[in-house]
């Protein structure tokens, strides 16, 4: 620090590195509670991201943040499962309560963005959060372009984890999938195209390898990745490892058979982890800054939206207070969000490890409540008392579904 510099810093109530979901969500409602909030962004909005599928329970935080999430969006009728080889599969429809989109999350995120700064948010983009030193007193942050300082800072700076690598604090979930191949299509009109787009659900196939989404969006596109969780027993370039399986479903090779190639193939390794230390003395993370889990069942907006909203409305009456150095303060929201994530994780890890899809999902046709209770988790409806089969994933009941 130069001489002098101390009265130069900016300050701000609140300073938000990352404005992805989780980033833009915490500003505005600060900034809606009347708190001067600085989101800064090392990248630029519109910005490519990869998870198009929302969860139902998103909806009401797009609520208070004033988005009309339908605008713009493929209504999304809700999931599917196929397992190509035995010809089983099932379907868990989204309605009356639960209503989701699938949505382009270039545009959507820009969405959430500008409405954030709409609502009093400052923003900076093209600016890039490089320290961050929380002390009794204050936050003192460093960016490549100057210092500020705050009284509390929000880590939501997605995949990247800044505290967490910080404070060492990422542990990796393993037995998951190990990483994901995803492309955009923009495809022809067929009969199957346009049922695909008429229901707007999420297919998600089996495959020997791991899994495959299926996600159509706005203006023919549709996003395909290939999740790999078992190791080929032939290693293959990434490019024809996917190939070979999204050829290998007789759905996805018809389906793309005449569809035009939009992008390059992306990829996205070190899978799931979390983040062992969320919040501290004048901090906290959310959304994937304090955990991600493998896709296959779309929860990562929810989280991103959900620890986003918690974090700030405690956030709001500790900084009433002039109580926001209170290390502890984020405790209890942090036990509701853990109840979230763990049931998530038992969910997946029963997807990948006990045949969850083969032994209950196609069953579950045959057993209305469980289906019901189903139907709920996968629409991020977490935090219900009274789901059966929740309670039974968390307390080990269920082990064997
Ligand atoms: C393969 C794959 C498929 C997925 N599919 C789905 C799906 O179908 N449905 C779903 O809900 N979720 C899905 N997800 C997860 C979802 O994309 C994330 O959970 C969600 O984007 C998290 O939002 P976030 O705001 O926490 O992070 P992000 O959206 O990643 O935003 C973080 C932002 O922080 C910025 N940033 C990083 N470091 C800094 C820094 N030092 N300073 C300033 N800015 C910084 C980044 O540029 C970024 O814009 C998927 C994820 C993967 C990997």
């Amino acid at each position: 620090m130069d001489n002098g510099s101390f009265m130069k810093h900016k300050s701000y109530d609140v300073i938000i590195a990352g404005a992805g979901p989780a980033g833009s969500t915490a500003a505005t409602l600060l900034a809606q509670y009347g708190h001067s909030v600085l989101l800064i962004e090392k990248s630029e909005h519109p910005r490519f991201h990869i998870g198009e599928s929302m969860l139902p329970m998103a909806e009401p935080v797009m609520k208070r943040l004033g988005i009309d999430w339908q605008a713009g969006n493929l209504k999304k009728g809700g999931a599917e499962f196929i397992d190509e080889t035995s010809g089983r599969a099932t379907y868990f429809p989204f309605q009356g309560k639960y209503r989701t989109f699938q949505v382009e999350r270039s545009v959507f995120d820009q969405r959430l963005f500008n409405n954030a700064v709409a609502q009093g948010v400052i923003a900076h983009e093209n600016e890039t959060i490089t320290q961050v030193d929380c002390h009794r007193e204050q936050v003192d942050i460093q960016t490549d372009k100057q210092s500020y300082q705050a009284r509390y800072f929000i880590d939501a700076t997605g995949r990247d984890a800044l505290m967490g690598k910080k404070l060492n604090s990422i542990q990796k979930i393993n037995n998951l999938g190990q990483y994901a191949l995803y492309k955009h299509y923009r495809l022809n009109h067929s009969p199957e195209a346009q049922a695909l787009f008429s229901h707007g659900n999420i297919k998600i196939f089996l495959s020997q390898i791991g899994w495959i989404w299926c996600i159509p969006l706005t203006d023919n596109r549709l996003s395909v990745g290939l999740v790999v969780q078992k190791q080929e027993a032939t290693p293959l370039k990434k490019e024809a490892l996917y190939e070979q399986y999204i050829q290998a479903s007789p759905y996805m090779k018809r389906l793309l058979e005449k569809a035009e190639v939009l992008s390059e193939i992306r990829i996205e390794a070190d899978f799931s982890y979390q983040n062992q230390q969320r919040y501290g003395q004048r901090f906290a993370c959310c959304g994937d800054a304090s955990g991600f889990l493998d896709p296959v069942f779309s929860s990562g907006f929810l989280f991103a939206v959900k620890t986003a909203e918690f974090v700030a409305d405690t956030l709001h009456t500790h900084l009433l207070a002039g109580t926001e150095a209170d290390s502890e303060l984020q405790k209890i929201n942090d036990a509701f969000y853990q109840k979230g994530f763990k049931t998530m994780h038992l969910l997946i890890e029963r997807f990948y490890g006990s045949n969850l899809v083969e032994n209950l999902f196609f069953e579950s046709d045959r057993q209305l409540k469980i289906k019901q209770e189903i139907v709920a988790l996968l629409a991020g409806d977490l935090w219900q008392e009274g789901n059966g089969f929740q309670q039974g994933l968390l307390s080990g009941r269920s082990k064997n579904t």
